[in-house]
């Protein structure tokens, strides 16, 4: 699947499974995705991009 720069990236807690946008950061000309710091929801400051993920779950699936 092709990379879509236009939809931010998002990010999955890994302690309560909420999915986040990712915070936007400009570099000049180009931009880029970052995790949230904190969840809001449970705390944890683990995040896995949406995209590993699914893979992982694929996998242990
Ligand atoms: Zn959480």
């Amino acid at each position: 699947m092709s990379h879509t720069p236009d939809i931010p990236e998002q990010y999955v807690c890994k302690g309560c499974q909420a999915i986040y946008a990712g915070t936007v950061l400009k570099r000049g000309d180009t931009h880029h995705f970052e995790a949230p710091a904190e969840c809001s929801a449970c705390g944890s400051t683990a995040f896995v991009p949406l995209e590993q993920y699914i893979h992982e779950a694929g996998q242990s699936a």
